[in-house]
C-alpha cells in the first residue's frame, strides 16, 4: 500500500471483477446462469436472505426470492413497502423491444448506455442489462402494470435523452408508482404465502459480519426505539441512492446513505462516489427556505423546447412578449442531431452556461437568475392542447401547484438539480460486494451507468437486478451453504449492537446548540458549491477542509432532541447526517483524484475548446473502488481511504469523444 497521496488517500492493489464471464458478449449472461449452482427446492426453505429496501430493486428481489422458496426478511423505513422512493419516478422505463421498428436492438441499447455513461461502465454488465430489459416489460405487463398504449393496442413508447429511438415505456407521469405497485403486489403475495416477512418502520443501522461474511443486520424499530438483531445466510442492500447528501435534491426527504455507508465502514468498497447526476429539468430553487426540489420529468423534453432570451435585457420580460428571432433555442442550435434530447449532463451544463452568461430567467436568487424556459407553445399548436394534456397533464398540474403558473399559458421555468447517484457500493458481476454474502442492487450499487445515467435507465436497472440478476447470482452463493449457525451472543453480533447503541447514546448526549438540519443544509451548500455541476482542484480541497471542520463541530455542538426509546425523527436524521458528513468527504476525495471530466463529473481543468467534458482514457479508464480508512485525532476524524482501481476494458465498443452534435 502506498503512502498518503496529497495527504488524503492511499493507493492499494488493483481490483478485478473475477466473476465476469468471457466469450461472445451475447452469450455471457446465459452461460453465467448455467454455470451458477442450483439449490433444490426443499433446501431453499432452510436458507434465509435479508433484503434492506422495498423499492423496485428490493421489492422485486423479495418477491422473486420468496416465490423461489427462500425465507426472506424485508426491511424498509416507510410505513409501507409501497412508499419506497421508487414511487416518485415519473417518466418511464427503457427496453429494447423495438415496437416502433425505428432501429432499436439489444445492441443499440447497450451501445447508447455505454456511450451515455461516457465510457465509464462495464461492457458486460451493460450488455446484460440491455438483454434483460425486454423480459422486464413482459413481466410487468403480466402483473397488470398499466403502461400507456397506442390506438392499435401495442404499448406506446417515447424518447428520452441521449438516444435517437423511442424505447421508453411509460404510465403517464407515474411510471415508478405503477411499477412499484406491481412489485409490491408480487411481494405481498409472498407475505401471505409465508415466505416473506415484512418489517416496515425499521431502519438498518449496522451490518453484521461474522468470519468475513455478512450474516445479518442491526435495525431500530422506529416506532418503539427497540434495537433488534436479525440474522440470515445472506444480506442484500437495495437501499437506494444518496443524492440527499446535497440537502436539496429531487430525492424523497428520507433517502439516505446509512445502509451502504455502514457496510462500507465494515469493509464493502464504495465505487465512483463522486458520480452524481444533475437533472436538467427541475423547478428552480426559489429561496433559502426550501428543503426539497421537484423534478419535472425528462419526458417533457420530447415536446417542450428549451430556450433563453438572446439579449440579457429581455430576461425580466414576459416570455410571451419576446419574439421568435430574439429567442435562443440553444440545445437545438448547439446539438442539431439530438436537440432538446441531449443527455442530462450536457443539458444541465448548458443551462448553467446560459445563466452564467447572464441570460437566465425568473426571479433573482442572490445575484443570479437561475432558470431557462421549457416551452410547449409549439407542441400545442402541432398536437393540440388536449393531446399535450393527455401526455403531460399531471406534470403540468404539479408545476402549477408549486409555482402558481400554468405551463399551458406561460413557458415552464426549469433549472438543473441533484437527482441520482451513479456511485454506490462496488459489486462484481454477481452484484456481490467485497464482503462475501453482502449483495447490493438498484441505485445502491455503483451500477451500470458509468459517469452519467440515461433517462429511464434506472427503473430498468432496478428491475433487472431485482427480478432477474440477483435471484440467479445469489443462488450460486447460497448453494455454497449450509453456513455455520450464528446466534445473538456471537461476539460480532454483540459488537455490532454495541456500535449502534453507543452511537445513539453519543448523539443524544451532546446536547449542543445547532439543529441537525442546519448541519445538513451547510453540508449541502458545500457539496453543491464545490462538488456539484463543476468541480476544480482548488474548490475540492477547500470542500474537504470545510467538511472536516463541519463534522468536528457536529460532534461537539449538535442538538438531538427527544429520547432513544420512542419515535424520534431528530435522532433518525442525526444518524443519517453523521453518515452524509463522511460520505461527502469521500465524494470530494474521489472527485479530486479524478483529474478528468466524464459524464456528470465535470472538472473545470479538463474541457474541450467548446466547453464539453474531456476524458483522459489513458489515465482514468477505471472504476474507483474505495476502501474505508480514517485517521482519528481525539474526536476529530479525517478519512484516509484506499483506492483500488478496476480497469475498464472495451472490446466491443470503441472509445470516442462523446458527441451529440
Ligand atoms: C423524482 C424522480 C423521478 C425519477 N424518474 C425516473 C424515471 O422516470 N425513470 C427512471 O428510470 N428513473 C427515475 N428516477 C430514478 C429512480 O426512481 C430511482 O433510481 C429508483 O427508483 C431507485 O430504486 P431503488 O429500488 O434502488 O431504491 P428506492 O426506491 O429508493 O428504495 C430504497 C428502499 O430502501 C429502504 N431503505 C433505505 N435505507 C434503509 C435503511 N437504513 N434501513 C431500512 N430500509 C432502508 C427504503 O425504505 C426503501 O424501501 C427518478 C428519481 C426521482 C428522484
Amino acid at each position: 500500500m502506498s503512502d498518503l497521496i496529497q495527504d488524503l488517500y492511499r493507493e492499494g492493489e488493483p481490483i478485478a471483477d473475477t466473476k465476469c464471464p468471457d466469450g461472445p458478449i451475447e452469450n455471457r449472461w446465459t452461460e453465467a446462469k448455467f454455470e451458477n449452482k442450483l439449490v433444490n427446492p426443499s433446501n431453499r426453505r432452510k436458507l434465509s436472505v435479508i433484503i434492506v429496501g422495498t423499492g423496485l430493486a428490493g421489492g422485486a428481489a423479495a418477491a422473486t426470492l420468496g416465490e423461489a422458496g427462500y425465507h426472506v426478511k424485508s426491511f424498509c423505513y416507510q410505513d409501507s413497502p409501497r412508499r419506497a422512493h421508487s414511487i416518485a419516478a415519473q417518466g418511464g422505463i427503457n427496453a429494447a423491444k423495438n415496437y416502433n421498428d425505428d432501429g432499436d436492438s439489444t445492441y443499440r441499447l447497450f451501445y447508447d448506455t455505454v456511450k451515455g455513461g461516457d465510457y465509464r461502465s462495464r461492457e458486460t454488465n451493460v450488455y446484460r442489462l440491455a438483454e434483460v430489459s425486454t423480459a422486464i416489460i413482459d413481466q410487468c405487463v403480466a402483473q397488470g402494470v398499466p403502461f400507456a398504449r397506442e390506438y392499435g393496442g401495442l404499448l406506446d413508447n417515447r424518447s428520452f435523452g441521449g438516444v435517437q429511438v423511442a424505447r421508453t415505456f411509460y404510465a403517464r407521469g407515474q411510471t415508478g408508482q405503477q411499477l412499484l405497485i406491481g412489485a409490491y403486489q408480487a411481494m405481498e403475495r409472498q407475505v401471505t404465502a409465508g415466505t416473506v416477512e415484512a418489517f416496515t418502520r425499521h431502519e438498518m443501522l449496522e451490518v453484521i459480519v461474522v468470519d468475513g461474511r455478512a450474516r445479518g443486520i442491526i435495525a431500530r424499530d422506529m416506532v418503539t426505539g427497540e434495537i433488534e438483531t436479525h440474522l440470515a445466510d445472506a444480506v442484500v442492500l437495495a437501499s437506494g441512492g444518496y443524492g440527499n447528501v446535497y440537502f436539496l435534491s429531487t430525492n424523497a426527504m428520507g433517502c439516505n446513505v446509512t445502509a451502504t455507508w455502514r457496510a462500507h465502514r465494515k469493509g464493502a468498497f464504495f465505487g465512483n462516489p463522486c458520480y452524481t447526476q444533475i437533472h436538467p429539468t427541475c423547478i428552480p430553487v426559489s429561496g433559502e427556505h426550501q428543503a426539497k426540489l421537484t423534478l419535472m420529468s425528462e419526458s417533457l423534453r420530447n415536446d417542450g423546447r428549451i430556450w433563453v432570451p438572446k439579449n440579457r435585457d429581455d430576461c425580466d420580460k414576459d416570455p410571451r412578449d419576446i419574439p421568435e428571432e430574439d429567442r435562443d433555442y440553444y440545445l437545438e442550435r448547439i446539438y442539431p442531431a439530438f436537440g432538446n434530447l441531449v443527455p442530462r449532463d450536457i443539458a444541465s451544463r448548458q443551462a448553467k452556461a446560459m445563466c452564467d452568461d447572464g441570460r437566465g430567467v425568473g426571479p433573482k436568487v442572490g445575484d443570479f437568475r437561475r432558470g431557462v424556459y421549457l416551452d410547449f407553445a409549439d407542441a400545442m399548436e402541432r398536437l393540440s392542447r388536449d393531446q399535450v394534456a393527455a401526455k403531460y397533464g399531471n406534470l403540468f398540474d404539479m408545476y402549477q401547484r408549486i409555482t402558481g403558473e400554468s405551463p399551458y399559458d406561460v413557458p415552464m421555468r426549469i433549472y438543473p438539480a441533484v437527482h441520482y447517484t451513479m456511485g454506490g457500493l462496488w459489486v462484481d458481476y454477481d452484484l456481490e460486494t467485497t464482503i462475501p454474502g453482502l449483495f447490493a442492487a438498484g441505485e445502491a450499487n455503483f451500477s451500470d451507468h458509468g459517469a452519467n445515467r440515461l433517462g429511464a435507465s434506472s427503473l430498468m436497472q432496478c428491475l433487472a437486478d431485482g427480478y432477474f440478476v440477483l435471484p440467479n447470482t445469489i443462488r450460486d452463493y447460497l448453494a455454497s451453504g449450509p453456513f455455520e449457525k450464528v446466534d445473538e451472543q456471537h461476539e460480532a453480533v454483540v459488537e455490532a449492537r454495541a456500535e449502534v447503541t453507543g452511537r445513539i447514546e453519543k448523539l443524544l448526549s451532546i446536547n449542543g446548540e445547532r439543529s441537525v438540519d442546519s448541519f445538513h443544509r451547510e453540508l449541502g451548500h458545500i457539496m453543491w458549491e464545490y462538488c456539484g455541476m463543476e468541480r476544480s482542484e482548488e474548490g475540492l480541497n477547500k470542500a474537504i477542509d470545510l467538511i472536516r471542520s463541519l463534522r468536528a463541530e457536529f460532534w461537539r455542538n449538535v442538538r438531538v432532541l427527544g429520547s432513544a426509546d420512542t419515535l424520534n425523527q431528530s435522532l433518525e436524521k442525526a444518524g443519517r447526517v453523521v453518515d452524509f458528513l463522511e460520505l461527502g468527504e469521500l465524494m470530494c476525495i474521489d472527485a479530486l483524484h479524478r483529474r478528468e471530466s466524464c459524464g456528470g463529473h465535470f472538472r473545470s481543468e479538463s474541457q474541450t475548446e467548446d466547453g464539453e467534458a474531456l476524458r483522459d482514457d489513458d489515465n482514468f479508464a477505471y472504476v474507483a473502488a474505495w476502501e474505508f480508512g480514517a485517521d482519528r485525532d481525539g474526536d476529530d476524524v479525517a478519512l484516509t481511504p484506499t483506492l483500488h482501481k478496476e480497469d475498464l476494458v472495451y472490446n466491443f465498443i470503441e472509445l470516442k469523444q462523446r458527441s451529440y452534435k
